[in-house]
């Protein structure tokens, strides 16, 4: 055997040491942060730039902290796409925040790992306690508050919180025996087709497999799954036989923010005792303003519900707030007792373990951040957050909707807008002039935007999200977008 007896110590990092190269770091976010303006928003490396830049090998000696700030710089910054970045409006924004960041390092710091009550109380109630705060400024039932049979839990992920909610509805409609047999090919779940992949994803992971999973048809005025449509299926499939385990209802869609007719579905589901999810990822957070509580209209029929302050309420990735009607059907469907794991405070049944909760075992204090965030704006600034950027939005809109060459195929009631060049009726391929005009606009990283399909059209997206974002950055995008729409136009008289 070897003998490691008289080996030296590595060299850690001392107290004193990080102090120094911490304040260095944080300086080093601090002057990102403030000159982000100037750099691209699109990341212009090409494919592979950023790895030919990093040695072969590891390295075999010690190097200072020093080194690798430098290398921030020089390699990584020119490979980032900037998401905090004032001209960023694409996807969904993953905005975040000095008091999020620091609470983050806080989490790193304290170096918890919150699998069990015991393994930090403060983390577990921590958690428990901002998201019944959370629920409460969003004005989620009463359920949802962990005083009661709900309760809320921090997911890493929106994607996770339906892979969580699909495991817990086939728990619920197998009287268990999904958990012990399997699913065997017997349970189907429902959403619209403008749902999230996430959702088909869930299936897959689940093991039922992407047959299971029915995308139903939209209103097309609505954007809305239409709830006709989910009945038939319903019925459809149990005549076949199968069990109809789960619905998942989005409130603001990827694509255009449209919003599935929860009270509709939720009627449905309850009648047909089926699971129902609420995936709010994006727009969930607005219902902090009491005018746009109307989003969840319905919601008391959810038995989950999922909402990303990593998306839109400045608290960095990752941070999914979910939410459940009856927590016991998530920790049968989820537990497990391994010995090493045992201890009194979990027998006592005084205590929650957010293992339980969740794919992993293990688990950050993310709670830190949110609470950090919570704390530092307050409700009232929240709300002021999420009413500027609506209404950045919305001027945005307004200027689209003065120009003739555009439409605006979908109501924008929060922060994204969807538009495109209108077609002329000359038989030009429109969906290829909206993908140049989109390719020409994030060409040189002035902005950045992204696109998706409405109604089977090429559809341009512009959603506002970075708390950096000002009304003269809306109005750069909207002369940057101009200027590249008279260039394809330009373009394609002249062939
Ligand atoms: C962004 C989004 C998701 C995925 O969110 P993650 O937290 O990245 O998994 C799921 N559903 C909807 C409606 C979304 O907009």
């Amino acid at each position: 055997m070897t003998d490691y007896s008289s080996h030296a110590r590595p060299d850690h990092m001392s107290p004193e040491e990080f102090r120094h190269y911490g304040h260095k770091t944080v300086d080093w976010i601090a002057d990102y942060w403030a000159g982000i303006e100037s750099l691209p928003v699109l990341s212009q490396a090409y494919p592979g730039e950023v790895r030919a830049a990093l040695p072969k090998h590891p390295p075999e000696h010690p190097e200072p902290f020093s080194a690798l700030l430098e290398d921030l710089d020089h390699v990584i910054l020119p490979g980032i796409t900037h998401w905090q970045h004032p001209r960023f409006f694409g996807y969904f924004p993953a905005n975040s925040s000095g008091p999020a960041v620091l609470g983050e390092l806080l989490c790193a710091g304290l170096g918890v790992q919150g699998m069990l009550w015991l393994t930090s109380p403060a983390c577990t109630e921590l958690e428990q306690h901002v998201l019944d705060w959370l629920a409460e400024l969003l004005g989620l039932p009463a359920h949802f508050q962990s005083t009661g049979t709900g309760g809320g839990v921090i997911q890493d992920s929106a994607s996770s919180a339906t892979l969580v909610a699909l495991v817990a509805a086939l728990h619920r409609v197998s009287g268990g025996l999904a958990r012990k047999h399997g699913t065997r090919g017997r349970y189907t779940l429902y959403a619209s087709t403008e749902a999230h992949s996430s959702v088909t994803k869930a299936a897959v992971l689940a093991g039922l497999g992407e047959d299971a999973v029915r995308l139903l048809p939209i209103d097309r005025r609505s954007g809305g799954l239409e709830p006709d449509a989910l009945m038939q299926a319903i019925q459809d499939d149990r005549a076949a036989g199968l069990e109809p385990a789960l619905v998942v209802a989005t409130v603001g869609t990827t694509s255009t923010t449209a919003i599935d007719p929860l009270r509709d579905i939720g009627e449905i589901c309850s009648r047909k005792a089926l699971w129902l999810h609420i995936d709010a990822a994006y727009a969930g957070v607005s219902a902090i303003c009491p005018e746009l509580r109307w989003i969840n209209d319905g919601i008391e029929y959810a038995d989950s519900y999922a909402t990303n302050p990593h998306k839109w309420l400045l608290t960095n990735f990752d941070c999914d707030a979910f939410w459940v009607r009856d927590k016991a059907a998530l920790m049968d469907a989820l537990s497990i007792h391994p010995e090493y794991l045992r201890n009194s405070a979990s027998e006592s049944g005084a205590v929650i373990d957010y293992r339980d909760w969740q794919v992993p075992i293990g688990r950050r204090f993310r709670a830190l951040k949110l609470w950090a965030v919570m704390r530092w704006y307050g409700a009232q600034g929240l709300r002021g957050y999420i009413r500027e950027q609506i209404n950045l939005a919305a001027q945005f809109a307004a200027l689209v909707g003065q120009d003739e060459r555009f439409e605006i195929p979908a109501p924008h009631p929060l922060a994204l807008v969807t538009f495109r060049l209108r077609s002329d009726g000359d038989g030009t391929d429109v969906d290829a002039q909206n993908m140049a005009l989109m390719n020409a606009v994030n060409a040189d990283g002035r902005i950045f935007i992204t696109h998706t399909k409405v109604g089977g059209k090429l559809t341009l997206r512009l959603c506002v999200g970075s708390p950096m974002t000002e009304r003269r950055h809306v109005e750069e995008a909207w002369i940057i977008i101009c200027e590249a729409a008279t260039e394809v136009q330009r373009v394609r008289e002249h062939y």
